[in-house]
């Protein structure tokens, strides 16, 4: 299995990653993917990236040495009402919303709680997909939360960084997550989470998992870049 649209990346537009634009694209090419979304932390985390980033991104092209970019964002969770903390007019315009839940901004309090913020985030009409939600010590109730996701056309993200992090647990978490996907029939994104140049694409950890499980393929949705684009297309014809 290859992932050939990795869905999550940065670059040192928030100064904890390291590439720019074009070395990140650089080293998508090398790594033969055809398309990259750049998602820098928008502002309310402490290191995230100027809301005026996000707003001059749109004059980028929509490829570099023919690798399709994305112009994304990682927005923040700010509260169990699901809010993010950019405003509706931007939402509309990025190409692809990640929603993450962030220690500095907000962490639900309990189990409770997050699934009650994963259900609001949920409808939002302009977010693409739950970002990293087992990378957190809290959980959720998966079955509830992956139905109302799958119900309104989001993807869960299955963040190949989580499984390097937290001696484990939060590892386990996307297995659980990744396994209720697929009993529930739920698109997932499979994504690298990069925060430099030479982490582009690497999502072996996740791949590993997803297939020891057998996890079906027609469910991934950035597998090519002609899947990734269709399933945004009829996102957007959704909502408007
Ligand atoms: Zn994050
Ligand atoms: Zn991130």
């Amino acid at each position: 299995m290859k992932i050939l649209v990795d869905t999550h990346t940065h670059t040192n537009a928030s100064t904890h990653a390291y590439g720019s634009v074009l070395e990140n694209l650089a080293l998508a090419k090398q790594k033969g993917l055809e398309g990259v979304c750049m998602t820098n932390h928008a502002p309310a985390l402490p290191d995230g990236a100027h809301l005026f980033h996000f707003q001059n991104c749109f004059e980028l092209p929509d490829y570099i040495d023919g690798v399709r970019l994305f112009k994304g964002i990682e927005a923040n969770i700010m509260g169990k009402h699901g809010r993010l903390d950019i405003d509706e007019g931007l939402q509309k315009k990025m190409d692809f919303i990640i929603a993450s839940a962030h220690t500095p901004c907000y962490l639900p309090k309990n189990e409770k709680e997050c699934t009650q913020m994963w259900l609001n985030v949920i409808k939002n009409p302009y977010v693409s997909a739950l970002g990293h939600s087992g990378r957190m010590k809290v959980q959720y109730d998966y079955e509830t939360v992956i139905r109302a996701a799958k119900e309104a056309g989001k993807c869960i993200e299955i963040n190949s960084y989580s499984f390097r992090s937290a001696n484990g647990i939060f590892a386990e978490h996307c297995r659980q997550i990744a396994l209720w996907c697929k009993t529930l029939g739920a698109n997932i994104v499979v994504s690298s989470d990069a925060h430099t140049p030479f982490l582009i694409g690497e999502v072996s950890a996740a791949v590993a998992f997803l297939e020891e499980i057998e996890f079906p393929e027609e469910q991934i949705i950035n597998l090519n870049l002609k899947r990734f684009e269709e399933y945004f297309e009829n996102q957007k014809g959704r909502r408007d």
